[in-house]
């Protein structure tokens, strides 16, 4: 795998070591070591970012926490221990993270994103009645795409596109849960 400049979900360019990880397609939620201070100090910096308390503060949260926060709940979260942070700061630290691979900025169609510090390569699934993103417990296929169409790769490339990599994302909704609407949207949970 080379290094990614440019993100694609899950991926984390800088920090390599979690990929290809699973044996069994066993895995439990955020089996990644986050981290340490000095070696996200490094991230940011090699990315052009300042390291910050607060940027620490809100890495260590997404590392922590279970599920994909958007940046609100990530700031209702951090704002317990850091009660100084602005939800604007919290912004940008996830600004920074993501675009230091540190991090993921997992969008919706409706515009709204969540955030993961995940950085092995993994699926989603997405609950598009509550916008819930949940990690998929499933091997990763690095080479998806060319099993789907092999010329796809070098259609693609003889226009000037370079794949850097690919997303998938289950959507649906849990039974019982129906939504009222037959087409669902995207939808987050409403800003407090
Ligand atoms: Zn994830």
């Amino acid at each position: 795998m080379s290094r990614l400049r440019t993100m694609f979900h899950s991926v984390a360019a800088s920090v390599s070591g979690g990929l290809e990880t699973r044996n069994s397609g066993l895995r439990v939620s955020m089996s990644f070591a986050a981290l340490d201070d000095q070696a996200l100090r490094q991230a940011l910096e090699a990315a052009g970012w300042k390291y910050t308390r607060q940027r620490a503060a809100v890495y260590d949260h997404l590392c922590r926490v279970h599920g994909h926060p958007t940046a609100e709940e990530v700031y209702q979260s951090v704002r317990v221990d850091v009660p100084a942070i602005s939800l604007a700061t919290v912004y940008k630290a996830l600004e920074a993270l993501t675009a230091s691979g540190l991090a993921a900025k997992i969008a919706a169609a409706d515009g709204s994103a969540r955030y993961d510090a995940r950085r092995d390569h993994h699926y989603h699934l997405r609950d598009l009645r509550s916008g819930a993103v949940e990690d998929l417990e499933t091997p990763f296929v690095p080479d998806l795409i060319d099993r789907l169409d092999p010329g796809l790769s070098q259609q693609l490339q003889g226009r000037g596109f370079k794949i850097t990599g690919y997303r998938l994302e289950l959507v649906g909704y849990f039974e019982g849960q129906t939504p009222q609407s037959p087409e669902p949207e995207d939808h987050e949970h409403d800003s407090a």
